[in-house]
């Protein structure tokens, strides 16, 4: 039913971790996330959800997703530019921030030290605990800014 049997016990361990009841679609969601490469909404969680458990329901799949989130196994992000549509990913792909293209809409993941070094030194200035960065960043991507999109 899964895609490979090295990630599943890795979710299941990482599904124990986060203090929640182990259950096949628990796991079937989780496992979802964590071999994608793209974030993907709650309806294309269901639509590949199905094709292992034919029982699996768009409820169970949004009350799944809200579990994992409180569990912090997975993220949510609005990624859309009108933010109505959220979009998951898993948090083992370790931090990153999204870059929108506000021409065609594409998103670009971006990794830099710069963001956590700030946290580091607004800890120390500030006396902040941080435990996250969630960053947005727009604008246009180099093919939508050569065509001269405003
Ligand atoms: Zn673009
Ligand atoms: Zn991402």
């Amino acid at each position: 039913m899964v895609v490979s049997m090295k990630t599943t016990t890795e979710t299941h361990e990482r599904l124990k971790a986060g203090g929640l009841r182990v259950t096949s679609q628990r796991l079937l969601v989780l496992q979802i996330l964590e071999e994608s490469r793209e974030h993907l909404d709650a309806k294309t969680i269901y639509v590949r959800g199905r094709e292992h458990d034919p029982d699996l329901s768009l409820a169970t799949v949004y009350r799944t997703l809200a579990k994992l989130k409180e569990m912090g196994l997975v993220e949510m992000c609005y990624l859309a530019r009108d933010r109505r549509r959220a979009y998951y990913e898993a948090t083992d792909k370790g931090e990153h921030y999204h870059f929108t293209c506000l021409g065609c809409g594409r998103i670009t993941e971006i990794r830099t030290s710069c963001i956590e070094q700030a946290c580091r030194e607004m800890a120390e200035k500030l006396g902040l605990v941080f435990t996250r960065a969630n960053v947005c960043l727009k604008g246009y991507c180099p093919a939508c800014a050569a065509r001269g999109e405003d």
